[in-house]
């Protein structure tokens, strides 16, 4: 079991806030079980307290991502250890329906949000420890701000999706011809 793959998860939950286009996926209990589905049963109650901790989850999340970005180390580790601390693992030997024995990180007696959120700041922990501060992103085509994890053998991922990549590609063109273009004469 790779568990630098749950750090997927924290960046879905960081995603669900897309304030450049006033969109937040993450606002009622409804909106919690497409989140968590990848990643546990989805408990027969998800309350508004589910909800308003996942969206204070992804907050401290969003701020892992945006301080290592910025070569803050120290400040992303912190708040990243912050959030193991508060959502601690509890790892459980499973078996059931007939699969193998796997390790289960949240058993079913931790609530919804705590148990995603423990899952989540593990596999960042994991991918940040595993394979570099560096890998943690946040897309430059402004003014998208989603977080990615950077798997590029170089480390040169610069963008979210191919979307912003294209987007930026044609910003970068735009702006260098207009450099090129003559400017107006001021003079007259
Ligand atoms: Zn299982
Ligand atoms: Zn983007």
């Amino acid at each position: 079991m790779d568990l630098s793959a749950y750090a997927e998860h924290a960046v879905r939950l960081v995603n669900t806030e897309q304030p450049a286009r006033g969109e937040d996926l993450l606002r009622s209990p409804d909106d919690v079980p497409a989140l968590i589905a990848p990643v546990r049963r989805i408990p027969s109650r998800v309350t508004d307290g589910d909800v308003a901790r996942l969206r204070s989850v992804r907050t401290r999340l969003r701020a892992v991502f945006t301080a290592a970005a910025a070569g803050r180390e120290a400040d992303a580790v912190a708040t990243l250890n912050g959030l193991l601390a508060e959502f601690p693992v509890h790892p459980r030997l499973t078996g059931h329906d007939a699969s193998p024995w796997h390790l289960h990180l949240a058993g079913d007696a931790v609530g919804a949000a705590e148990g995603f959120a423990a899952i989540a700041g593990m596999g960042l922990a994991v991918q940040l420890a595993t394979h570099g501060i560096d890998r943690l992103g946040v897309c430059r085509a402004l003014p998208c701000r989603n977080v990615f994890l950077d798997l590029s053998a170089n480390r040169s991922r610069r963008h979210c999706s191919d979307r912003c990549t294209s987007r930026a590609n044609v910003a970068l063109y735009r702006a260098r011809r207009r450099a090129r273009e003559p400017q107006p004469d001021r003079h007259t």
